[in-house]
């Protein structure tokens, strides 16, 4: 392909070819076009339109192929047809978006200067013109976002505790945000298939695996839940695990099945406290430690019997729906997949 079009080309400057520009559809000419290496070709104003336009908007990095899905980057080829003076500005601006994405960088606030600083000290050093300058960015805040149960609201920046078990969580400005994804209700967000997909919204395999084995894996539901929440909601919860990740998890592993009847026994304290704080509206006197006592001890054991049945019952029924969810699952990512 490429040899056929050389033996072409240098015949004529404006030799005309068959070729059109995938932008505007004109015929190419060959002094006017720009042939880039992933086999896509443009008419020269149409690239430098596209170029100048990335430049306005500071998305200047990654500078990728107008085609969609094609990732070739264009940078190092716009040195060939780029005007000098415009090639410069488009290095300088890769430049200052580079430093703009490092999160440790921070650009020096003096007029003409291009410098930055970089640290996690309050002051910072600019590393062209010596000036010290107040650091913006919040150590303190990053620090807690990483090691705590916290995150950021999408609309105010605030710091939002991430309560344990929930989908979704309500910041003091109002906006209500998936603690998985981050995007607030607003957008029709679907917070079950949220739940179930990956990152490119696909229903992981983790996930249709899961459903269809549902009832020889049911002895390790602990291994899994605490797992999977980890990885898509708050890897701070059980903190203890992010050293020593794999001898936990083989711990968590062998001991789930207990760990499975151990919260059947268990349950039926957590609902029972519920109930109890629900009776007394949260609030705490004499009255409800010994109703509390009193609970405890005359229907601990139908309660737990009780319970025990109701979640056997549970999970009969998830152990039929889990397998059907899915074969479900699996049709719609097979369907999604063929349609590419
Ligand atoms: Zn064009
Ligand atoms: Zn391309
Ligand atoms: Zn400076
Ligand atoms: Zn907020
Ligand atoms: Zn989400």
């Amino acid at each position: 392909m490429e040899g056929d079009q050389n033996s072409k080309s240098y015949s004529s400057q404006y030799d005309i070819t068959e070729e059109q520009c995938i932008i505007c559809y004109t015929v190419l000419i060959r002094a006017n076009a720009v042939y880039c290496k992933c086999g896509h070709n443009f008419c020269l104003d149409c690239m430098k339109e596209y170029i100048l336009t990335k430049m306005d908007e500071f998305d200047v990095y990654p500078l990728e192929c107008p085609v969609p899905n094609c990732h070739k980057s264009l940078y190092k080829m716009g040195k060939d047809f780029l005007e000098k003076d415009i090639y410069k500005k488009l290095k300088i601006y890769r430049k200052n978006k580079l430093c703009m994405m490092d999160p440790i960088k921070q650009f020096c606030p003096q007029i003409n200067c291009n410098g930055y600083g970089e640290g996690s000290e309050k002051y910072l050093k600019c590393n062209m013109c010596d000036v010290r300058f107040k650091q913006t960015r919040d150590p303190g805040k990053e620090e807690i976002l990483n090691n705590c149960s916290a995150t950021q609201c999408p609309t105010c920046n605030n710091l939002v505790i991430k309560p344990f078990g929930c989908m979704t969580v309500r910041c003091l400005c109002d906006t209500e945000f998936c603690l998985k994804c981050g995007k607030s209700s607003t957008d029709s967000h679907k917070y079950l298939n949220c739940a179930a997909s990956n990152l490119e919204g696909m229903f992981s395999w983790w996930t249709i695996l899961f459903c269809i084995y549902s009832i020889i894996l049911v002895p390790f539901t602990p291994f899994f839940i605490v797992n999977i929440y980890r990885a898509n909601w708050d890897r701070n919860y059980f903190f203890f695990m992010n050293e020593h990740l794999i001898f936990y998890n083989i711990l968590l592993f062998i001991f789930s099945p207990m760990i499975l009847v151990f919260g059947f026994f268990y349950l039926p304290f957590v609902v029972g406290w519920m109930c109890v704080e629900a009776v007394f509206d949260g609030k705490t006197d004499k009255t409800k430690h010994i109703f509390w006592f009193l609970l405890k001890v005359i229907i601990y054991f139908p309660a737990v019997l009780l319970c025990f049945v109701g979640i056997l019952l549970g999970f009969g029924l998830l152990l039929i729906i889990l397998p059907l969810m899915g074969v479900a699952y699996l049709f719609v990512r097979i369907n999604v997949q063929t349609k590419y």
